[in-house]
């Protein structure tokens, strides 16, 4: 029991309630955008280099325990590639083109939105590429993952089932599971469930829609559902809802606070206030101090978060 309770605030079984956007005019519907701005330049992290290498030649070789795992005994049996901030390991090419696109993209947004000079971790991000549903679902079972995962992340790490191994990837899922192992490498510290959640689906619409060139920023979460989670129930969750509705909502609701922490007040202050959390605080003994010129009570901020 311990380990799950430990593991809640690093680790992100991917949902399967999630209905991911398989068109752009899917994902164009999902962020509630009329037109589609022009189309995303070509050169869009074209520029990623991907290099392809055995493993004993792959530069950042350090592993968390799930790593180890995925990567087994014989690191033969995988193809590896590495960029600027990650390490790939993947079955087929298109696969891990398209997720080091993808990840080097989402690592200047994510790095962007928290308005960082550089990251506080030195290793690279391990990012493994299932292809056969056999392998991964030994994979699950060996980690002891929930058996309906689809993807995962912990830490700086994330592994994922391509079940078409075509590169055919659930877009928003993609980027909802890369932005926890990259906020990782900028928060490398136990947050609360609410942030960690709420920052990846703040992500997964802003980022991917910026990454297909379709604006971003205000977009809020792809998912439906009116984003009335009880504040006080979300701010103390320290494990996900039972029911599917009540998961959608949480997961909802934690990316409408987010949204609201970085866009509606001083987007300079979210990272120290993410800080102070991360130390330990609750959001309203962050809040007061972080913000102590705009709120007197924590009442104060949630009566403003409502009428957002
Ligand atoms: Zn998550």
């Amino acid at each position: 029991m311990r380990a799950r309770i430990l593991s809640i605030s690093l680790a992100c079984w991917l949902v399967t309630a999630w209905a991911p956007a398989q068109t752009l005019q899917q994902l164009q519907q999902r962020l509630n955008i009329g037109k589609a701005a022009p189309a995303a330049p070509a050169s869009r992290g074209t520029d990623v280099q991907l290099v392809e290498k055995p493993w004993e030649q792959i530069t950042d070789q350090q592993l968390f325990e799930h790593g180890k795992i995925a990567l087994g005994q014989t690191p033969s049996k995988w193809r590896h590639a590495e960029t600027e901030h990650f390490v790939i390991h993947y079955h087929k090419r298109i696969d891990a083109q398209k997720v080091a696109r993808q990840a080097e993209f989402y690592y200047e947004q994510v790095k962007k939105d928290l308005m960082a000079d550089k990251d506080r971790f030195d290793r690279k991000s391990h990012i493994f590429l299932f292809e056969k549903e056999a392998e991964w679902q030994q994979f699950v079972a060996d980690a002891k993952f929930m058996e309906w995962s689809a993807g995962v992340s912990y830490r700086s790490e994330l592994y994922f089932l391509s079940r078409q191994g075509g590169g055919d990837f659930a877009a928003g899922t993609l980027a909802h599971e890369m932005t926890h192992c990259i906020f990782y490498r900028f928060v490398p510290k136990r947050i609360p469930m609410w942030l960690n959640e709420g920052f990846a689906e703040f992500e997964s619409g802003n980022a991917y829609a910026k990454f297909k060139g379709i604006g971003g920023g205000n977009r809020g979460s792809g998912r439906g559902g009116a984003a009335g989670y009880p504040l006080q129930k979300l701010l103390a969750a320290t494990e996900y809802p039972k029911e599917r509705d009540d998961v959608r909502e949480f997961y909802r609701t934690s990316e409408r606070l987010v949204r609201f922490l970085i866009t509606k007040l001083d987007h300079n202050r979210f990272v120290p206030l993410v800080m102070k959390i991360a130390e330990g605080a609750s959001l309203e003994s962050a809040l007061l101090e972080i913000h102590a010129d705009k709120f007197k009570t924590f009442d104060e901020f949630v009566k403003r978060y409502e009428k957002s």
